[in-house]
C-alpha cells in the first residue's frame, strides 16, 4: 500500500505508483477463502474436474524425459510448437489461417494478464484514454492505472456494449481534446457481467472503431466456455487489422501454469516480443511444454465439454436460487457461458457497505465498485458460479438474500 503513515517510502515512489492500491478482490480473498464462508467472490476454474492423475503423470515426464529443454531458457516469443497449438485452439472459434492467424504473429505470455500489460506498455502514454465496458475486468483496470491512462467506461446492456454509447464516448473525448488509444473489450461471457456482445453489435462496434481510428483489444478468456451453443465469432475473426486478440489457458486448462498469448497485427509483433523480453526474458519453458503436450496428447476438446456441463449446472443452480430467494427489486444477468452473474440490487442497497455484514453471515461476493475506475457500481455485485458446488451456491444465495433483507429493513 502507498500513502499510509506506515510507509516510509511514500516520497520515493514513481508517480505511476501513487495511485496503486490493492484491488477490492485481493483484499477480500483472505476472508472469502475461510472454509465456513461460501465464496461467490472468486473467479477460479474448477480444476478438480481435470483428469489430475493423467495430467500429473504428463507433468512428471516433462521433467524426467525432456528436462534438458523444458528447464532451459527459450525464445522470447514462445516455442513454435506451442504457438502452432494456440492457432489450433483459436481456429475452433473461427480465428484461422483464412483470417490471417499465423503462429508467426502469436506471442506467448505469462497469462492473459501479461498480455494486457504488454499492450498497455506499447500503446499507453500517461493521460491517454482507454475505452472499456462499464463494468470491466478489475485486473485490466489495474494495468491501465499503472500506465497512468484514464479509463472511460462505455455503458452496456444485456446485449453487451451499446454502440450508440460508444460513439457518444468517442465524440465526447474528441471534443475534450483527449487521445483515445484503444477500446478494451471482453465481448464474450464478459467478466464481471457474463454478458455477450451480439452478432450485429460486433459488426457495429468494429465499424465504429475503424471509423474513429481506434485499435481494439479483444480479451477472450471465456469464449470457449459457452453452455448454450456457440458464441458469435470473436472480433478478430471478423477483422485482421487493428484488432489484438488476447487468450489464455487459465480457464480452459490450468491458471497455475500462467500461459496466455496475444495474436497481434504482424507489424506490432516484434515490438511485443522486445517488450516481453524486457519484462521476463522468455516465458517458462516448462509451462509452455506442459500446455503444448496437454493440447497434443490429451483430449482437451472433451475437457472443454466437461467444464461446460459443470458450469451450466452451477449457473442453473445460481439462477434458480436467485429467482427463489432474492428480495424484490433485484435483477441479474443470465450468462450463456463463462463464470459470472452480475446482480443489480434493489434501490438504496450498497454492496460495498453490506460486505462486512455478508462476511459475518458467512457469504462473500465482489462489490460492483471493484469493476469501475471511477468508484461507481455500489448498487451491484459480481457472483461466481464456477467454483462452489450447486448446494453451496444455493446456501450462499440464502445467506446473501437474508443479509439483503436485513439491509432493506434498516
Ligand atoms: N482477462 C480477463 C477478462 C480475466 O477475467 C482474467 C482472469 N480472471 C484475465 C484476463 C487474466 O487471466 P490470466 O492471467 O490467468 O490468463
Amino acid at each position: 500500500m502507498t500513502g499510509t503513515t506506515l510507509d516510509d517510502y511514500t516520497d520515493r515512489y514513481a508517480r505511476r505508483v501513487r495511485g496503486m492500491t490493492a484491488s477490492e478482490i485481493r483484499a477480500l480473498f483472505a476472508v472469502a477463502n475461510r472454509p465456513e464462508v461460501v465464496s461467490l467472490a472468486g473467479g477460479a476454474p474448477y480444476i478438480a474436474a481435470l483428469p489430475l492423475d493423467a495430467v500429473g503423470e504428463m507433468l512428471g515426464r516433462l521433467g524426467t524425459d525432456h528436462g534438458v529443454t523444458t528447464l532451459q531458457y527459450g525464445i522470447g516469443q514462445g516455442t513454435l510448437e506451442l504457438r502452432e497449438r494456440i492457432c489450433e485452439v483459436m481456429a475452433l472459434s473461427g480465428i484461422d489461417a483464412a483470417c490471417g492467424a499465423s503462429p508467426d504473429d502469436v506471442v506467448v505470455t505469462v497469462g492473459g494478464q501479461q498480455a494486457l500489460d504488454l499492450v498497455a506498455r506499447l500503446f499507453l502514454d500517461p493521460g491517454d484514454v482507454v475505452l472499456a465496458e462499464g463494468p470491466t475486468y478489475v485486473g485490466a483496470l489495474g494495468v491501465f492505472q499503472a500506465a497512468q491512462a484514464q479509463v472511460v467506461h462505455v455503458p452496456m446492456d444485456s446485449d453487451g456494449l451499446v454502440p450508440e454509447a460508444l460513439e457518444a464516448a468517442i465524440a465526447e473525448q474528441a471534443r475534450a481534446g483527449r487521445r483515445i488509444k484503444f477500446l478494451y473489450t471482453i465481448p464474450t461471457y464478459q467478466n464481471p457481467t457474463g454478458v455477450t456482445l451480439t452478432e450485429q453489435r460486433r459488426e457495429q462496434v468494429l465499424d465504429i472503431c475503424e471509423r474513429a481510428g481506434l485499435l481494439v483489444v479483444e480479451d477472450d478468456p471465456y469464449g470457449q466456455l459457452g453452455f448454450e451453443g456457440d458464441a458469435p465469432a470473436p472480433l478478430r475473426a471478423r477483422r485482421r487489422d487493428g484488432v489484438f486478440y488476447l487468450g489464455t489457458f487459465s480457464k480452459t486448462f490450468a491458471p497455475g501454469l500462467r500461459v496466455g498469448w496475444i495474436l497481434a497485427p504482424h507489424a506490432v509483433r516484434d515490438k511485443l516480443v522486445i517488450a516481453s523480453e524486457a519484462q521476463i526474458l522468455c516465458p517458462s519453458g516448462y509451462a509452455q511444454a506442459a500446455v503444448s503436450t496437454y493440447l497434443g496428447t490429451m483430449p482437451w476438446r472433451e475437457q472443454l465439454k466437461v467444464y461446460q456441463e459443470i458450469y451450466r449446472e452451477r449457473r442453473d443452480a445460481l439462477l434458480a436460487a436467485m429467482a427463489d430467494l432474492m428480495p424484490d427489486g433485484t435483477t441479474w444477468t443470465r450468462p450463456g457461458g463463462g463464470l459470472f452473474v452480475w446482480a443489480t440490487l434493489p434501490d438504496g442497497l450498497d454492496s460495498k457497505a453490506m460486505m462486512p455484514r455478508a462476511i459475518a453471515a458467512r457469504v462473500a461476493y465482489v462489490p460492483g465498485t471493484g469493476f469501475y475506475a471511477d468508484g461507481t457500481g455500489n448498487g451491484a455485485m459480481r457472483l461466481n458460479f464456477s467454483f462452489p458446488p450447486p448446494d453451496r451456491i444455493r446456501e450462499g444465495v440464502r445467506r446473501l438474500a437474508s443479509v439483503m433483507e436485513q439491509d432493506i429493513a434498516m
